[in-house]
């Protein structure tokens, strides 16, 4: 059965999308712990980041860059700050976090409400700088 994640790739289920190419596919977190937190996957369905083959595993980090590069343009921030947990979705996926202080990457932290107009605009916004 396909992932949650499989399904916002192939545009199943509805996503704000950051970016994507024919491999990789990056959206906004529905629960951010800030705002321009993003996630990075491969469309390959694989589980645990570590079990990809090693041309997916780089390709999903090169991609990974590119959108961090995007959100540093897009987003005031000092840093961004990159995490792998899984600890949720079955389908690996790297978190993309705009950080001002490092509080800002605090899984445990309530997560930002944002209304559907402020996602779309975030969005558009890290689309909007990201070069492929
Ligand atoms: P992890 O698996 O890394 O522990 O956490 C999964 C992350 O995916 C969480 O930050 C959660 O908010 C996010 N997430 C879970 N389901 C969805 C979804 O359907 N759409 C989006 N955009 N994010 C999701």
């Amino acid at each position: 059965m396909a992932t949650i994640f499989s399904k916002i790739a192939a545009g199943e289920i509805p996503s704000y999308k950051v970016a994507e190419d024919d491999r990789f596919f990056a959206f906004l977190d529905i629960n951010p712990m800030v705002e321009g937190h993003t996630l990075v996957i491969p469309r390959k369905e694989v589980d645990y980041i570590f079990d990809l083959d090693d041309e997916t595993y780089r390709g999903l980090t090169a991609f990974a860059k590119k959108v961090a590069e995007a959100i540093k343009r897009a987003i005031p921030c000092k840093r961004v700050g990159v995490a792998v947990l899984g600890m949720e979705v079955p389908h690996a996926h790297i978190h993309l976090v705009p950080l001002q202080k490092e509080s800002d990457m605090d899984f445990r932290a309530d997560k930002k409400q944002l209304t559907p107009e402020r996602f779309k605009e975030i969005a558009s916004a890290i689309a909007a700088e990201f070069k492929n």
